[in-house]
Parts: structure tokens; C-alpha cells; sequence
């Protein structure tokens, strides 16, 4: 350990440890100790301070305890001249840094304004500083951690030399899929505000996150991660060394050290090598380089910036997959969320302004020559710029696997397949499709050719194990087009009618999804025709093609065997299935109860459905909704109740989707049961419970439901359930 090192990172967490005294002192003294604390919508507290040490804090008068805690981790002052060769020290003094700064950025959210904007991503104008990110930003981009979509963030601290090269860096991260998450400043200037000069698009749909310009923002990196131990791998409060163990080993992430390291900039470093994060600088600091169990540098410095992205995937030993696709833009997820604005359009086709359409379509092998790519029509290079073009997509693949039950899938992949590319912007599917192509890309040699380039490479490079040859063809003449649209209609008729008469009782194979075991061991998401997954990505479809992708992999098939309960939806093969992938912990499932040993609950639901019990009733809560629900929780905490992987009785997580299913609940009488959603949700779903409410004979279904505006007690639900005559009253008691 380099006594330099240790000595500055001892000296900044002593600064920004006083920094929190200071500012706990002052908020204490105007706002009192019981002051209620949180960073927007989590369930985790402050998390860093919570992951580590087990501390919820609520108030302001739980953070003096904390912050005592932090003064005890601090090592000898090195001014006192105390011999200090471990790392040890430093590491302790960097986790009082991140406590400290957890006590500093939480004040801040009692400032008016707050100093941040509460949202996923940065406004046009204003503020764009996004301080913590929620749990539904959590939930939602830390499932890419898991499934590999991220493979880790880079914590980048300070400013690049030029907004040039903040851009590059920046470019660099985003094509290799890894997050950027901003703080701090060097002389006055932060990488975000550069990016933001330059006019780059932030936020985490871009996966450009700016957490704040304070050099204690950094903790929200830090945070995300603590997060992510817990919500993904399990690990409970309190763990450190746990939580720390899952990071060095899940989560690839590193800090770029941009432009001069002072004392708290060391102390922050410091913190975030406890959780294995290496340091990569561009200035002169004295290195460290592997010790003990770490097998690779813990800070390496002065790396030019044309090497600095490299240097750190290279140190943290980062895998990162890129397949090329043949464009000349740049490719990859981060860029996905980006949109491209009506003034920035070359060409717009589809968005109900022309005829649009895109269609994947089976073939037999000898029909199709793979790779063959063509524009029947004009080209981009053939209209003025804003125009307007129409757009028939058709895609027609071969293999020897394929069926015609996985066109569909296929087909809801190109959505992603083009947004990914730089931009282009993408929006709906089949015959409500909108792409717009932006005038930078057509000035760097964009053209709609490389729109059937990129779903033949990538249609390649995800299923494989399927298709052999994919051929695509694009249309750009109107009377093409509309003849085109006519024939892909009537195939997605005859789709939504195959995948609507599917029922359980029509299959004897089900298929399961053990994808999140990563970070819920025991959980087992069975999938029936008439239950998704309880993400919302798969449907049995889905599972069916996946299965047949990599027959090794998440998805099995699960024959049904035996009928043990038809109401409840229980079978002894399903039984048997879960009881050897729950590692013998799960001996039953009631596929339709909420009540008698639910399904388990992984984590990624889209909704909640838990029982009101004086109601006799049941309430659905999505995701997206942050207030507060008739339970007396909101979906946060009920999320960490019903998660993990756990059956728990009286509350089910499951998608969207399955509230319009025939067996949603069904064992507790289903959709007339429930007396309580969002507002939004309600409205999202207004057709199919106008649809449903027909078939169980309650015509006005829709306007018996409650929301927010309505009740947002479980007696406000009960008063309104009287007033409407709700069906749910007429049912039998749930206890
Ligand atoms: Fe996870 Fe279930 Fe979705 Fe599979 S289907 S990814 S197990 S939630
Ligand atoms: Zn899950």
C-alpha cells in the first residue's frame, strides 16, 4: 500500500466526515430529530450505510448513531504521525467517506428545491442531475446486471481535458454496454456538464447517468451496487462482507479518476476499492497494485485517454460481447433509449404519417438465400432531407428447428434490433411500426439497406441454434407496401388467435424459467398458456422457443402429469418439477392461488396483487405506481415482502398480463375479486377489463375498481366497494 495513498485517502474521509457533522449539526437544529429522511421511492434506506452496517435510517435523529459510526472506522489522523503500511486503514477511512457522504447527499433531499431531478432520465432543459436512482430504475436496469445485457458501470470522478474526449470516453463505455454513472468535478467542471455542452443525450435509458456534481454523489455508484447485493444476490442488511464479496465478484465495475485527484477524491477511491472496484487515472498517482486475495491493481495511473476505457475492462477482467453489426454507426444497447428528435430526422417512415409495416415470415430451406438484402423502392440517398417515405420490413427465415410459432418472437426483437443502432429510432411493431433515421447517421453513410444488414446479424447472432438463413426485404413504395401489409395481417390474425385459444387444459407441457435463481436460488417461475412469467418477457411461447434455442438452458419443459387440483391449478409433475429446482424447498404450487401456496415470487414482478382482508378483496399494484396502496404499503416495501423467492400467502407477483387471463386468481374468483388499482394501470388495462368484465357478466367492471384518487385506505375501499355493490362482496370470505 502506498503510504501516499493511504495518508491522502485518511485525510479527505476526515474532510468529508466534518462536512457531515457540520451539515447533520445544522439540519438537526432547523428541522429536528424527527424529521422524516428518504432518497425517493426505496426500500433501502440509506443504502450503503443499510447494506453495511444493518442502520436504517428514517429520520434525522437515526443519523447521529451513524455518523458516530463513521468517526469510529477512522483511522489515526495521519498528522499525527502514526505509521500507517495497511491498506487496511485506507479502506476503513474509504467506507466513513461513503458514510459520510450517504448523511451529506440524504440532507440535501431536504433543501427546497431538492438539488436533483427525480426521474429516469435528464430533462431537454434544466437540471440534470438525477442524485439516487429509485427502486423501479433498480429493479429495472439491475435485471441487465443479471442477465448480462449490462455487464457492469464505470464511476466516472472529475472531467476530461476537452468535452471531445468526454464524449469519446463516453462513447467508448456505451458501446461496450457498461453504465456511466458522473460525479464530482475537477477545477469547476464535471464530464456530465461536458456531454451536456456537446449536446449528448443522459440519462439511464442511455445509460449516461449524471448523479451529481458534488464530490459525495459518487456514493450513489456505491449505492446502486450496495443494492444490487441485496436485491439481487440475496444478501441480507448487515452483511458486509457479503455484500462486498458479491460486488468484487458480480458486479464489474471501476472508477475512471479524471483529471487531478485531491484528498477527497482519494477518500472516495478508497471506498469504492472495498468493493473490489479498481481505480484507473489519467493523472500521475501512485499505483497500487495487487495484494492478498485481489488478483488484479486496485489503482492504476496515468493511462492516456485513448487507452483509458481498455485499461479498466482489461484490469477488472471485464468479458464484454460484442457482436459487430455491419453499420456505420455506432451499436449497442446504451443506445437503445436514445430518440431523435423531429428537427434532427432525415427520413420518417410509419408513426400513422405513412403505411408501415414489419413481418418475420417462415420459409423452407431451398426457398431463401441468406443474407440477400434488398430496397425495392427509393433509397435514403433518393428523398430530401425530412421526408417522409412508407416502409414494408418483411423478414423471411429458414432453419431446420424452426416453427412458425416463433415468427412473433422474432419479429418483437426488431424493435431493439434497430433502436440499438445510433440514430435510428424505432417505436411499435407489426402495422403500427414508426422509425425515424436521423440526419447524422444518413451523413455518416447510413442507409435503409443497413436496416435489413442489422436484422440479419443480429437475427444470426441470438438464435443461431434455430434459423439458418434470414432474408430481409424493404419496401419503400406505397403500392408494395400495402400489398405487403395485407398479407402480414392476416398472418398476425391468425397468430392472436392461436396464441388466445391456448389454455392450460389444452397443453401437457408447461415450461419453467430459472433465469433469476442468479440471485433468487430458489425461485421457479412456471409458464402456462394462461400464465406469463411473472416478469412479463416470457409467455409460454416464448418458453417453448427458448427451450428449443438452448435445451440445456433457464427454460424446461415440465410435463404436467396427474390433475391434483383443476380450481387451484395444481399437478403432480409441475410439483415434483419445482421441488427438485427450489432445491427441495417448494413441495407445491397453486398456479391460480393467492391464497394456498402461491407461486414464488422472484423479484421482477411487474405487479403485486396482495389480499385487503376486511375487504374480502383483493388490490393490484404495478411497478410504476410509487404512492402509497390500501394495504398500508407502497409497492417498495411490499416488493421486499413478497420477494426473494418466497411463497407468501395472501400476495403474488406476476405480470401484467395475467390480470386479463381467465385464470388470474381464478381460485379466489379472479378479476371480480379485485377492488383496487392505479389509476394508470386501470387505464392501460381498460379494454381488456371492459373485455372481461363482459365475459364474467359484469358489464361496468371497469368504473367498480377503485384507485388512488378514490381510496387509498383499505376503509376508503370498503366504503366505495358498498356504494357500488363491488362483486367481491357476494364472494365467499378468503379466510
Ligand atoms: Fe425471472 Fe420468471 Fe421472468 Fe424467468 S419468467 S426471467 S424466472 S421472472
Ligand atoms: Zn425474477
Amino acid at each position: 500500500m502506498s503510504k501516499i495513498i493511504a495518508s491522502a485517502a485518511i485525510r479527505g474521509a476526515y474532510k468529508i466526515v466534518g462536512r457531515a457533522e457540520t451539515a447533520l449539526a445544522d439540519a438537526l437544529a432547523k428541522y429536528g430529530p424527527q424529521q422524516p429522511i428518504e432518497f425517493p421511492n426505496t426500500g433501502y434506506y440509506l443504502p450503503v450505510i443499510y447494506g453495511i452496517s444493518g442502520m436504517k435510517a428514517q429520520k434525522l435523529g437515526d443519523l447521529p448513531p451513524i455518523l458516530h459510526r463513521a468517526k469510529s472506522l477512522l483511522p489515526p489522523h495521519p498528522t499525527d504521525r502514526v505509521w500507517l503500511p495497511y491498506l487496511g486503514h485506507a479502506l476503513d477511512a474509504g467506507m466513513a467517506t461513503l458514510f459520510a457522504d450517504e448523511i451529506i447527499e440524504i440532507i440535501k433531499y431536504l433543501e427546497d428545491p431538492v438539488p436533483y431531478t427525480i426521474s429516469e432520465n435528464c430533462p431537454d432543459d434544466g437540471n440534470f442531475w438525477l442524485g439516487a436512482a429509485d427502486d423501479v430504475i433498480m429493479r429495472k436496469r439491475g435485471i441487465e446486471f443479471v442477465d448480462g445485457t449490462a455487464p457492469g458501470f464505470a464511476a466516472c470522478v472529475g472531467a476530461c481535458p476537452t468535452n471531445e474526449i468526454a464524449v469519446k470516453i463516453a462513447r467508448e463505455l456505451q458501446e461496450k454496454n457498461l453504465y456511466v454513472f458522473m460525479s464530482a468535478d475537477t477545477h469547476g467542471r464535471s464530464m456530465a456538464e461536458q456531454l451536456k455542452e456537446e449536446g449528448v443525450q443522459m440519462g439511464w435509458e442511455t445509460r449516461l447517468v449524471p448523479f451529481g456534481k458534488d464530490i459525495t454523489a459518487t456514493v450513489f455508484s456505491l449505492g446502486f451496487a450496495t443494492r444490487a447485493a441485496m436485491s439481487f444476490g440475496g444478501v441480507k442488511p448487515g452483511d458486509y462482507s457479503r455484500i462486498l464479496k458479491y460486488n468484487k465478484n458480480r458486479i464489474f465495475a471501476f472508477v475512471l479518476a479524471l483529471g487531478e485527484v485531491d484528498d477527497e477524491k482519494y477518500a472516495q477511491a478508497a471506498g469504492a476499492i472495498n468493493y473490489g472496484f479498481p481505480v484507473i487515472a489519467d493523472t500521475d498517482i501512485p499505483q497500487i497494485l495487487p495484494t492478498g486475495i485481489c488478483t488484479y491493481e486496485h489503482v492504476v495511473s496515468r493511462i492516456p485517454h485513448d487507452k483509458i476505457v481498455s485499461k479498466a475492462v482489461e484490469v477488472r477482467g471485464l468479458k464484454v460481447a460484442v457482436h459487430k453489426v455491419p453499420v456505420p454507426v455506432a451499436y449497442g444497447p446504451a443506445f437503445e433509449g436514445e430518440r431523435v428528435r423531429k428537427e434532427d430526422t432525415y427520413v420518417e417512415m410509419g408513426g400513422t404519417k405513412t403505411p408501415a409495416f414489419e413481418f418475420v415470415t417462415m420459409r423452407e430451406m431451398h426457398e431463401i438465400e441468406d443474407g440477400q438484402i434488398t430496397v425495392v423502392g427509393p433509397e435514403i440517398d433518393d428523398v430530401e432531407p425530412e421526408s417522409r417515405l412508407p416502409l414494408g420490413i418483411v423478414c423471411e427465415v429458414a432453419g431446420r428447428q424452426f416453427q412458425s410459432d416463433f415468427e412473433s418472437i422474432l419479429e418483437r426483437q426488431i424493435h431493439r434490433y434497430l433502436n440499438e443502432a445510433q440514430g435510428v429510432f424505432h417505436m411499435g411493431q407489426r402495422d403500427i411500426n414508426w422509425v425515424r433515421i436521423s440526419k447524422e447517421a444518413k451523413q455518416k453513410g447510413f442507409k435503409l439497406h443497413h436496416l435489413g444488414d442489422i436484422i440479419h446479424a443480429k437475427l444470426h447472432a441470438d438464435y443461431a441454434a434455430i434459423l439458418d438463413k434470414v432474408k430481409v426485404t424493404i419496401y419503400t413504395k406505397e403500392e408494395d407496401v400495402l400489398a405487403w401489409r395485407e398479407i402480414a395481417r392476416k398472418a398476425y390474425h391468425f397468430r392472436d388467435e392461436r396464441i388466445g385459444s391456448l389454455t392450460d387444459e389444452g397443453v401437457d407441457t408447461y415450461y419453467s424459467c430459472t433465469l433469476c435463481q442468479s440471485f433468487a436460488p430458489n425461485h421457479v417461475c412456471v409458464i402456462t398458456p394462461e400464465r406469463s412469467g411473472l416478469c412479463g418477457a416470457y409467455n409460454w411461447l416464448d418458453g417453448k422457443a427458448a427451450h428449443q434455442i438452448d435445451p440445456t438452458g433457464p427454460n424446461q419443459p415440465i410435463s404436467k402429469g396427474e390433475v391434483l387440483d383443476a380450481a387451484k391449478g395444481q399437478w403432480s409433475g409441475v410439483n415434483e418439477f419445482i421441488f427438485k429446482t427450489s432445491r427441495q424447498t417448494i413441495e407445491r404450487f397453486n398456479a391460480y392461488s393467492i391464497m394456498e401456496d402461491p407461486m414464488t415470487s422472484c423479484g421482477c414482478f411487474e405487479c403485486i396483487s396482495g389480499v385487503l382482508p376486511m375487504a374480502n378483496a383483493i388490490m393490484t399494484v404495478n411497478r410504476e405506481f410509487t404512492g402509497m396502496t390500501p394495504s398500508g404499503m407502497k409497492f417498495s416495501t411490499l416488493a421486499g415482502t413478497v420477494g426473494g423467492g418466497l411463497q407468501t400467502p395472501g400476495f403474488t407477483g406476476h405480470s401484467k398480463h395475467y390480470i386479463g387471463s381467465a385464470k388470474f386468481i381464478s381460485a379466489e374468483g379472479g378479476l371480480l375479486r379485485v377492488a383496487w388499482m392505479p389509476k394508470a394501470l386501470k387505464e392501460e388495462l381498460r379494454p381488456m377489463l371492459e373485455r372481461r368484465g363482459k365475459e364474467l357478466g359484469v358489464e361496468n367492471l371497469y368504473d367498480l375498481i377503485a384507485d388512488e384518487e378514490i381510496a387509498t385506505t383499505e376503509e376508503e375501499v370498503i366504503e366505495f366497494m358498498t356504494r357500488v355493490n363491488h362483486p367481491a362482496l357476494s364472494l365467499p370470505p378468503l379466510f
